[in-house]
């Protein structure tokens, strides 16, 4: 057996390192070799042996004094007085050392929340305005129906951890020639749960839970948008040992709508009217996202006029007010005239005031000015 690494020396600290220096170390040697993320698992298990035995001991005052003065042999139970077999350090799984560090709930037993969970909801956009009820399919983790939880195969059950007995917890005794330490930790074989599953249910893997597909109801309440954030309370992952289920987070999308443009809170059309209809006026169709409704256009309306449908829009989020409908007006001019038609359009041309050849001149130089400018 090859002669004991000086602690020191195996947490690469000077002999007057502070307690802070020495657990900076421990933590770093601690994550680099643990068997669980090590590549050589049976080399870093000795390795990581040798790590946590060396915590142990510089980690505590009395301990790191008594190792000061008489080195190995102070832990020695040959040479010390009492006896006690073996050094007894044990190590625990990964979630000790984050544990330790990072004060997380992980392992041990405790109760942990589930997590959150995030999908995405596309809606059209007549359910982003009058609010719809969905029904949502979401994996998410549920209980094993083969072991019920356990996590055990069926017709076993978890026994008692031999490691601790049941208790979830090692003590550690050692001699040293100033008097016994105890030192109690959580056990590493059962992670402080006191139970271990023997053979594993073969539905989970032995972790007790399954993903499953399961409908979730989600109320999409009206007025959302492309980007909504919809939280379920309670519809997550669920928690572990107890501890309460994640949230489920739904994010919508609204689909782009074949007649309407949203802007805000309110919704943009375009209608077509003829050139007949713009020049005398006319009731004309128009669509809403509630169904057609009836609009006075007056005599004379120019191509482009925007009409105000108020309160035709989409609703507040949170005030509920409706935002407005705006009818944008596009003018068709009449296409494949028969003889009489543009018979009557020139009559009507003759009809009309005179147009100054001024006004006709400023168009054409706009026009080659607009030209000219690319150019
Ligand atoms: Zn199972
Ligand atoms: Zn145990």
């Amino acid at each position: 057996m090859a002669a004991k690494r000086d602690y020191y020396e195996v947490l690469g600290v000077a002999r007057n390192a502070s307690q802070q220096e020495i657990k900076k170390a421990y933590r770093k040697l601690a994550l680099k070799h643990h068997p669980d993320v090590a590549e050589n698992k049976e080399e870093s298990e000795a390795l990581f042996k040798e790590i946590n035995e060396a915590y142990e001991v510089l980690s505590d005052e009395q301990k790191r004094a008594a190792y000061d003065r008489y080195g190995h042999a102070a832990f020695d139970p040959t040479s010390g007085p009492g006896g006690f077999g073996g050094t007894g350090f044990g190590f625990g799984g990964i979630e000790d050392i984050f544990d330790m560090f990072f004060g997380g709930a992980r392992g041990r037993g405790g109760p942990v929340r589930g997590a959150d969970r995030e999908v995405e909801l596309e809606i059209d956009l007549e359910d982003a305005v009058f609010g719809v009820e969905k029904e949502l399919q979401v994996t998410r983790l549920e209980r094993c129906d083969s072991c019920g939880g356990s996590g055990a195969q069926p017709g076993t059950e978890p026994v008692a951890c031999p490691s601790c007995q049941g208790s979830g917890q090692v003590r550690t005794v050692q001699s040293t020639p100033f008097g016994r330490f105890e030192s109690v930790r959580t056990c590493g074989r059962c992670g402080g749960r006191g139970r271990v599953i023997e053979k594993p249910c073969r539905q989970c893997g032995g972790s007790g839970q399954v993903r499953r597909r399961r409908p979730v109801t989600l109320r999409v309440p009206a007025g959302v948008d492309s980007g909504s954030r919809l939280r379920v309370a309670g519809e997550g992952e669920p928690g572990q040992a107890g501890g309460p289920p994640g949230d489920l987070y739904v994010y919508i999308r609204v689909r782009p709508h074949a007649v309407f443009e949203r802007r805000g809170q309110d919704l943009v059309c375009e209608v077509s009217v003829s050139m007949v209809e713009a020049a005398l006026g006319a009731e004309i169709t128009v669509p809403t996202i509630e169904g057609e409704q009836r609009l006075q256009i007056p005599e004379g309306t120019q191509a482009d006029t925007v009409f105000k449908l108020r309160g035709k829009g989409v609703p507040h989020l949170r005030t509920h007010r409706r935002g407005d409908q705006l009818v944008v007006v596009k003018v068709k001019v009449p296409t494949g005239l028969s003889e009489r038609q543009r018979q009557l359009l020139r009559e009507f041309a003759a009809e009309e005031p005179h147009r100054k050849e001024g006004h006709r001149k400023g168009l054409f130089d706009k026009v080659k000015d607009a030209l000219g400018g690319q150019g």
